[in-house]
């Protein structure tokens, strides 16, 4: 199979030639000719599998044999739940119309708006955004998605994790009823697909990897240790290992800072990436991950979702996530682009039920070691954490505390569905209103 033979026009051809791809990989075998037919399209493929090329290639074949129109009105919308993910959508879409005809642009909340309203006044045939700051430019009349012949929906178990359901529903009504919807998600909850119908109709359905499986090529380890000794088996791991690029994610903002504190304090460069951190500050920390200066990047769930990382040889679960699917996202990190990688998680007792939960959904028992000196407690309780608890200091702190997931809906976490934050209108209190 070669991205010729899926019908691509040569200016495309020319494009991923530059980005040295020889191969369509597999979701974009599968989600490519579909979308070049004007089917409406429902792919499941989490980040790593080349999904980002699997809807942007057809997608840009199509708008280039169309009519370009002299205002440029939008005629592509792909919408993301976060701005790196949207950052690096418009990365690629610019890189794969470089020989086309076409204009893209990228708008997210968190940076001034006025030089994205100049950029929209010059027309766009492509737009990428999040839907906070979409809708807020829509409000003021700066824009129109009037004209928009193609629809992205990507990540959209996140948009929905991160309370963005209300958005997506407003901005589906300032849309043409006639297009066609493209829709990428890694994992399909009930509410998923009920959206799903929502959105598509008669939609091709695609998919890269079976439902909720987690890549083969990554290797999976559990350490058992006790809470308190988490963070020097984590230094542990890493130095001895020599582990140069690795990706930590803990439970909560607040864990995300200390554990970056600790790492710095024992001579490992670490940078802290999450929702309080100013965009200025995440796009300084993900860029020096990526060239090699900060050799530990931790990050909560929200801020590392769609962080594209090629290469990404080390992922360590800090804590495991109490939303099984999380695990799958986590570890989607590694062995992207056919590499292998290694994803391993420090299981203290009170994540006991979380890690059965992990297990049943990946449908495999998780090799597990405990090491000399990092033994666990066998006093610990095997109670599950309980969201926005637990957590030392902030036990105190009312909800829509620190916790990124506090906010989040709390599938995995059986005992403590009462304490589930109301959610009131579409958006949850979490602090990626983009
Ligand atoms: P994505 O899943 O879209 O985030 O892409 C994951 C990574 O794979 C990105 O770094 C892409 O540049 C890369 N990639 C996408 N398609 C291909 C391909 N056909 N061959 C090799 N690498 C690819």
């Amino acid at each position: 199979m070669s991205f010729k033979s899926l019908g691509l026009s040569e200016a495309l051809l020319r494009a991923i030639s530059k980005k040295g791809y020889t191969t369509p990989s597999p979701i974009q075998a599968k989600a490519i000719p579909p979308v070049l037919e004007g089917k409406d399209v429902l792919a499941s493929a989490q980040t790593g599998t080349g999904k980002t090329a699997g809807f942007t290639l057809p997608l840009l074949h199509l708008l280039s044999q169309g009519q370009t129109l002299r205002r440029r009105p939008v005629r592509a919308l792909v919408l993301t739940p976060t701005r790196e993910l949207a950052a690096q959508v418009y990365a690629n879409v610019k890189e794969y119309s470089e020989f086309l005809d076409l204009r893209s642009a990228v708008i997210f909340g968190g940076v001034n708006q006025k030089p994205q309203i100049a950029r929209l006044q010059q027309g766009v045939d492509v737009l990428i955004a999040t839907p906070g700051r979409l809708l807020d430019l829509h409000g003021q009349g700066v824009l129109s998605l009037s004209k928009v012949e193609i629809f992205v929906l990507d990540e959209a178990d996140r948009m929905l994790d991160m309370g963005f359901l209300r958005d997506i529903e407003r901005v589906m009504k300032i849309m043409p009823e006639r297009r066609q919807n493209l829709m990428f998600s890694a994992t399909f909850s009930k509410d998923i697909r009920k959206l799903a119908n929502g959105i598509l109709k008669h939609p091709a359905q695609v998919e890269a990897t079976p439902e909720n499986s987690t890549v083969d090529a990554i290797s999976q380890k559990v350490y058992r240790v006790a809470k308190g000794k988490k963070t020097d088996l984590a230094i542990k791991l890493i130095s001895d290992g020599d582990w140069k690029q690795v990706l930590v994610f803990t439970r909560t903002k607040h864990g995300a800072n200390k554990l970056c504190k600790k790492m710095v304090s024992a001579g490992i460069t670490a940078a802290a990436i999450h929702g309080n951190k100013s965009q200025g500050a995440r796009t300084k920390a993900l860029a020096g991950f990526k060239n090699g200066s900060i050799r530990v990047l931790v990050a909560t769930d929200i801020a590392a979702r769609g962080l594209d990382i090629p290469l990404l040889p080390h992922v360590i679960n800090f804590e495991i996530p109490n939303i099984s699917e999380d695990y799958v996202h986590r570890i989607g990190r590694t062995g992207r682009a056919g590499a292998s990688g290694e994803a391993v998680s420090l299981v203290s007792a009170d994540e006991t039920t979380y890690l059965r939960d992990i297990q049943k959904l990946v449908g495999m028992k998780i090799p597990m070691e405990i090491i000399e000196g990092f033994e666990p407690d066998p006093n610990a309780s095997t109670e599950p954490i309980k969201q926005g608890q637990g957590r030392g200091k902030r036990q105190s702190k009312p909800k829509g505390s620190n916790s990124e997931k506090s906010s989040r809906n709390n599938r995995g976490a059986k005992s403590n569905n009462s304490r589930r934050p109301k959610r009131s209108g579409g958006r949850r209190s979490n602090d990626r209103r983009d």
